[in-house]
């Protein structure tokens, strides 16, 4: 039996959204297809008529800086993320996710806008995003009467709009695009200023190349011996990407020592809800385990933006 019927692979967001509106049954958007393709073999996808690969899209696979901010298009694969220079010196958590996410013949065609899209607690890409506070951009086809304003119709069909990168997502594998309706079209950080760094590790699984039992990432300030500002994700802290806004909170202008770290720890630990995976790794296990993660990726951080 065939895994999908047609496979269309357009040059631009306008075709890509007609090729959802037009086709004669369920459409989804492929990437490099590592995790769609093995839900649909296996049948934990339900399924799908229409394949729309999306990494021609030309404004999908742009990595360069817009104004004061940086912009990683969906489409690009995580290689070449992990080895751009903009990235590196603007996203380090974001570079250090992206060189760790499975091994090399994944990681030349999976894509960060997959790894988003999945709305999977511990993907690795998602995890660094969050930290970095991104912003995500979504592509969907105009409404039919805002498109009546005349010129050429398939030019004017797409509508973007940004939105804070956690509104992304609802539960495990659940997340608030609308399914052959919405493209991803990107991820807009802002750039790493003086005295700004961030930091990604991951603790992974003993038996290989997967998601990890356990990932962190932090971006932080200093100013003047303390922390100004700090975002902290963990994953998976939770049925979505977890923020520890509660151990940022303690940590927000107060030098890190052992007793503020140990209050930081105490509020994560209060916040997250760690959940027990069949093959990954048990709630104990992982609550265990996350305090010396986190001390690392914070003082990595703390002595990158020194
Ligand atoms: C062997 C192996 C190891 C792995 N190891 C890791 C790991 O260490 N860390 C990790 O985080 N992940 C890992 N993964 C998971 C996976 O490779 C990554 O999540 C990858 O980034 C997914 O990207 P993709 O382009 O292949 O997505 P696809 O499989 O093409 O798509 C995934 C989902 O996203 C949707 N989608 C794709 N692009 C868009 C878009 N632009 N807009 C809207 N929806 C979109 C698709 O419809 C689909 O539902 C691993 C997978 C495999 C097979």
């Amino acid at each position: 039996m065939n895994l999908w019927q047609e496979f269309i692979r357009p040059a631009t967001l306008s075709q890509a959204l007609k090729a959802f509106t037009e086709s004669r049954g369920p459409a989804l958007p492929i990437a490099g297809g590592t995790d769609l393709m093995l839900d649909l073999a296996q049948g934990r996808h339900a399924p799908v008529h229409t394949l729309v690969d999306v990494t021609s899209i030309a404004e999908m696979i742009v990595l360069e800086l817009r104004g004061d901010e940086l912009f990683v298009g969906a489409a690009v694969p995580v290689n070449r993320i992990a080895s751009d220079p903009l990235v590196g010196r603007h996203a380090q958590a974001l570079t250090e996710a992206c060189e760790l996410i499975a091994g090399p013949q994944v990681r030349n065609v999976a894509t960060l806008g997959g790894n988003v899209a999945h709305a999977l607690p511990a993907a690795d890409g998602t995890i660094a995003l969050l930290a970095l506070n991104a912003e995500a951009e979504i592509a969907s086809a105009k409404a039919p009467a805002a498109v009546l304003g005349g010129g050429d119709a398939t030019e004017n069909l797409v509508e973007t709009r940004r939105i804070p990168f956690n509104e992304l997502f609802l539960g495990p594998g659940k997340s608030s695009l609308k399914h052959g309706e919405e493209l991803l079209v990107g991820f807009y950080l802002p750039l790493t200023r003086h005295h700004q760094a961030s930091c990604f590790k991951r603790i992974p699984r003993p038996q290989g190349v997967a998601l990890p039992i356990l990932n962190c990432a932090v971006w932080l300030e200093r100013e003047n011996g303390d922390i100004k500002d700090i975002r902290i994700a963990v994953g998976p802290g939770g049925a979505i990407p977890f923020r520890a806004t509660e151990a940022e909170g303690t940590l927000r202008g107060q030098s890190l020592i052992k007793t503020t770290f140990e209050s930081a720890l105490g509020a994560l630990l209060a916040q997250a809800q760690f959940r027990s995976s069949a093959r990954r790794a048990s709630a104990d296990y992982r609550q265990h385990i996350v305090s010396g993660l986190f001390k690392d990726v914070l003082e990595t951080a703390w002595s990158r933006a020194g």
